[in-house]
């Protein structure tokens, strides 16, 4: 029987990272030589947050620089990884009755690409994006990605891209890194806790968590890509927290890894 890859959500961060070499990508680069060699990729981006739910469907996505006010080295990156028209039908198919259109528009956006540079840099892993349905509720995103789940005895990993705690208003994207604010860290211990014992309901309706969740998720976008990654955790699998830390004051780089 092959073996059932992982699932993980990463905390990506400044877009920078995709260029940088700091310890957080050292990890990430870590668990590229880790994780088994996976078949293909199916990542679900914070930066792919629109009305409907697509599927890349293209044979060469590509590189979408989709960030303003970068530095031109940013601008030139390009993650030339196939697609897999194959796995869009497969998603397409499991999700049904959902409606997934496949897109041939959009490609991969930074999300993924700033991550999977590091975790693949050969780009020789294919990868398909799906997008987050901006219309549907927490609770939709979630049972998505506990139908997506057995692709991840097919030898898919299952790749959600955002972050736990994202509040671009108090961030500090200057050279001072200030300590984490500290309802920043509360709430990345609460949610921790919730999810390495199981507890998903909590996590679903974040928006009745209290003011610190409130100030952690202000938007949906990055909090979202999680719920499709801890939704396709197995009865007993474990959930791992293989990086952790909070860049700028008020970004989570939590990743957490689900098998
Ligand atoms: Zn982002």
């Amino acid at each position: 029987m092959a073996q059932v890859l992982p699932a993980i959500f990463f905390g990506h961060g400044n877009p920078l990272n995709a260029v940088l070499e700091n310890r957080y990508t050292a990890a990430w680069r870590q668990i590229g030589t880790e994780v088994s060699r996976p078949k293909a990729i199916l990542s679900i981006s914070a930066h792919w947050f629109v009305p409907g739910t697509g599927v890349t469907i293209s044979t060469s996505p590509r590189t979408i620089h989709d960030f303003g006010g970068f530095p031109q080295e940013l601008y030139q990156v390009q993650y030339p990884a196939p697609g897999d028209p194959a796995l869009a039908r497969r998603v397409q198919n499991m999700l049904k009755p959902l409606p997934v259109g496949f897109d041939d528009s959009w490609g991969l956006d930074h999300g993924t690409w700033s991550v999977l540079r590091h975790v693949y840099p050969n780009a020789d892993v294919p990868v398909v994006q799906l997008s987050i349905d901006e219309a549907q509720p927490a609770s939709v995103h979630f049972e998505i990605g506990r139908k997506l789940a057995p692709l991840r005895a097919e030898g898919i990993l299952i790749v959600g891209s955002g972050n736990l705690v994202h509040n671009l208003h108090a961030y500090a994207w200057g050279r001072h890194m200030p300590d984490p604010y500290d309802w920043a860290i509360r709430f990345e211990e609460e949610a921790k806790q919730m999810m390495i014992a199981g507890e998903y309901k909590p996590l679903i309706d974040y928006e009745s968590l209290g003011p610190e969740a409130m100030l952690s998720i202000p938007t949906p976008d990055h909090y979202l890509p999680l719920l499709y990654v801890i939704g396709s955790r197995q009865e007993g699998e474990v959930i791992t927290f293989p990086i952790e830390g909070v860049d700028g004051g008020s970004i989570s780089m939590l990743t957490a890894k689900v098998g």
